[in-house]
């Protein structure tokens, strides 16, 4: 079965809290969990005045196609009650595809790997927690690599062991 890697993250009201509602519903929904990273807090990134986010990958096994993916996570989203209001704006839940095995896709509604993944930091490290030697397979670099190199400064900690 294809290999998923998941990027939740949520900044408004009981974090942890929708960050476990989150990880059942995917369970459920697109398939078990194989990894979890512990949790990240990050401050806000593109935008300051807001609180910190959470963050944390996933590493899940999926029978689904990315596009079913996406339609999958967008429910969830919704289900948790994401209040879509601004770009880069507070949210409860927010979850990006980062890798689906080695594929490489551009389409209008999916980019994989995530188009950012390699730029920030809170995705960086708790990646980097379950999939060290991941290779990118655009830029063909591993991820502790792209970790060591990445020039993002925002601070990135580690609040919660998995
Ligand atoms: P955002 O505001 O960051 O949650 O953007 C969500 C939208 O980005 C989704 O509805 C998708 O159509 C699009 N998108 C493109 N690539 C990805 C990806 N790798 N993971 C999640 N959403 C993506």
């Amino acid at each position: 079965m294809p290999k998923l890697y998941l990027l939740l993250g949520g900044n408004l009201g009981d974090r942890i809290g929708y960050l476990t509602q989150a990880r059942e519903l995917l369970a459920s929904q697109i398939g078990p969990i194989t990894k979890s990273s512990g949790l990240y807090e990050t401050a806000a990134w593109g935008k300051t005045d807001q609180p910190a986010f959470l963050n944390q990958v996933l590493e899940l096994q999926t029978a689904l196609t990315p596009e079913q993916v996406l339609q999958g996570i967008n429910q969830i989203e919704h289900e948790l009650g994401r209040v879509r209001q601004e770009h880069w704006g507070a949210r409860v839940i927010d979850i990006d595809i980062l890798f689906y095995d080695n594929l490489v896709l551009q389409t209008q509604r999916l980019t994989i790997p995530h188009p950012q993944l390699h730029l920030r930091r809170f995705t960086l490290l708790p990646l980097a927690e379950v999939a060290p030697s991941l290779t990118h397979p655009v830029l063909g670099i591993s991820i502790d690599d792209l970790l060591k190199n990445c020039p993002d400064p925002l601070e990135v900690r580690l609040l919660e062991q998995p």
